[in-house]
């Protein structure tokens, strides 16, 4: 039986970082669903977030803090901005290419509720596909893609390695270690920007196996979205557009946004989330992205993907103004893990991405933290694995596993999706998440796929979370009926 040093759950930047944080001769084998590169570092637009220099570290703390609401664990967040120079400098001696001013120096651009420019980018708008390709190239081990992980291989609090299933043959993969690294939920919501890779079934599975998931309530809902696309998968307008100049408007022009907040466009992401949300109900009107404060030339070339993409569905940029709607974009919370990494009570298993959750974003991440997340946890995942010393017997797992898909899922899938948009979205009211923790229940006990009965169980939390937590907080927002 051949024994892996470690089975690596997911090829974003958590999975990929961690991969090439081993040596090249230990044995590690990388998996992922579909195409390698379909996931959500892929179509990370922005960049990362990195401290612009020692005396801008504790400004970093504080403002990722302060996006938090007060739900962020400090140390989690010292370590991240502390570590965070480091691994992006690492990146970068590694051969990494951040975009670069006339002079030659690092560009870096100012996203919401950022006190600096501190965020690098590269290829414009391009950072997470740039990335994503560098350390697939950089990758010297095994990569299993069109593969999915359908189990744990679980017994007592020891994790032996995964089941797979690939091309309709399952087969069970054994490591002394295992790391989930299998980003967040994004195809539970109906309209959201997530690659449709990422389903939330790894959180389900995780919940069935007895880990912790801890503030699934908090979910973010990016304010910038194109929605009126086909597929799952809706354009998202990067933050870094409203840094650096892009108005919100109602159809009338107006800059609404003042009215809720005195920081207008530069506040954080849930405020501006709900703000949007509040005035089309509110007023009737529709919400645009104005571009118009760009130059043309400029703006394809420092927003290439955007332009293109947006050309491809009929509009010109900067020209055109883009009509937008929040939608869901990343999951704050996920399975509990301490800051290394491991899973508590568990030897050998890790989670780090947007998988985990360390308290870092707490109750709503802060623009562009996550890819730099990616980094510095995957890098000390493995420091902690190579520091300890487990030997433990490996036993043979049964290969049998549950129909992974049965006939009615996908109606059901469609009908979990608009559940969760309408009523553990934005802005969620106490009975329509009890009427949801309802239908879920009735869902579960149906004639289901195991797939689906884990994005299920998934849901089942982040309603349950937000049925639990009375106030709004951060990303979290409950409606009080009156009366
Ligand atoms: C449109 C968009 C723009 C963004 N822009 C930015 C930005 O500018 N800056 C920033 O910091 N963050 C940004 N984010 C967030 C950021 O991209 C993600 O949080 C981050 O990339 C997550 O990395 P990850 O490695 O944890 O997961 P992902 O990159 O999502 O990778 C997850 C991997 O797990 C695999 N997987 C999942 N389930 C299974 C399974 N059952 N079996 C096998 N494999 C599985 C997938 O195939 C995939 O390879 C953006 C996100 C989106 C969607």
């Amino acid at each position: 039986m051949k024994i892996y040093d470690a089975i690596i759950i997911g090829a974003g930047v958590a999975g990929l970082n961690a991969a090439a944080c081993f040596d090249k001769n230990d044995e590690v084998l990388v998996i992922c669903k579909d195409n390698s590169w379909d996931c959500n570092t892929f179509y990370a637009q922005g960049g990362v977030s990195v401290p612009y220099d020692e005396e801008d570290v504790d400004v970093h703390i504080e403002d990722t803090i302060e996006a938090g609401a007060g739900l962020c664990d400090r140390e989690a967040v010292r370590i991240l901005c502390q570590d965070g120079r480091v691994a992006v400098d690492d990146l970068i001696n590694r051969g990494f290419l951040f975009d670069r001013d006339e002079n030659g120096e690092l560009h870096y651009t100012r996203e919401a509720s950022h006190s600096r420019a501190r965020i690098l980018h590269a290829g414009g708008d391009a950072t997470g596909r740039q990335m994503h390709h560098f350390l697939m190239q950089e990758n010297v081990h095994t990569l299993l893609y069109n593969s999915t992980v359908t189990d744990l291989l679980i017994e007592g609090n020891i994790c032996h390695g995964v089941r797979v299933y690939h091309k309709g043959i399952f087969r069970n993969y054994y490591a002394k270690t295992t790391i989930i690294a299998s980003g967040g939920v994004g195809s539970i919501y109906k309209y959201h920007t997530n690659s449709k890779a990422i389903s939330g079934e790894m959180q389900g599975l995780a919940y069935e196996k007895g880990m912790e998931l801890r503030d699934m309530e908090m979910m973010q809902f990016h304010p910038t979205v194109f929605i009126h696309n086909q597929g799952a998968r809706k354009q998202l307008l990067t933050e870094a557009l409203r840094g650096e100049g892009a108005w919100i408007v109602d159809e009338n022009g107006k800059r609404f946004l003042f009215e809720y907040d005195k920081r207008g466009p530069m506040s954080p992401r849930n405020i501006v989330s709900r703000s949007i949300f509040d005035w089309k109900q509110k007023t009737g009107l529709s919400v645009y992205l104005s571009l118009k404060n760009f130059k043309s030339d400029f703006f394809k070339k420092r927003f290439p993907t955007i332009y293109f993409n947006m050309k491809d569905l009929g509009l010109t940029l900067p020209q055109e103004d883009v009509r937008i709607s929040p939608a869901f974009h990343y999951a704050m919370g996920g399975i509990k893990t301490d800051l290394n990494g491991k899973v508590p009570n568990f030897y050998n298993l890790y989670a780090i991405g947007e998988v985990a959750n360390t308290r870092i974003h707490g109750a709503n991440r802060l623009a562009s933290n996550s890819l730099l997340e990616g980094l510095v946890f995957s890098k000390r995942a493995v420091l902690d694995i190579k520091s300890r010393d487990f030997e433990f017997e490996f036993r043979v797992f049964s290969k049998e596993e549950e129909d992974l898909v049965k006939d009615n899922d996908k109606k059901l899938k469609n009908t979990l999706r608009t559940l969760m948009w309408e009523n553990a979205g934005i802005v969620r009211e106490h009975t329509k998440l009890e009427e949801t923790l309802k239908e879920i229940e009735k869902m579960l006990k149906s004639d289901i796929g195991k797939l689906l009965r884990l994005r299920l169980k998934t849901s089942r939390e982040i309603v349950r979370a937000a049925l639990e937590r009375k106030e709004s907080l951060g990303a979290h927002y409950i409606k009080k009926l009156k009366g």
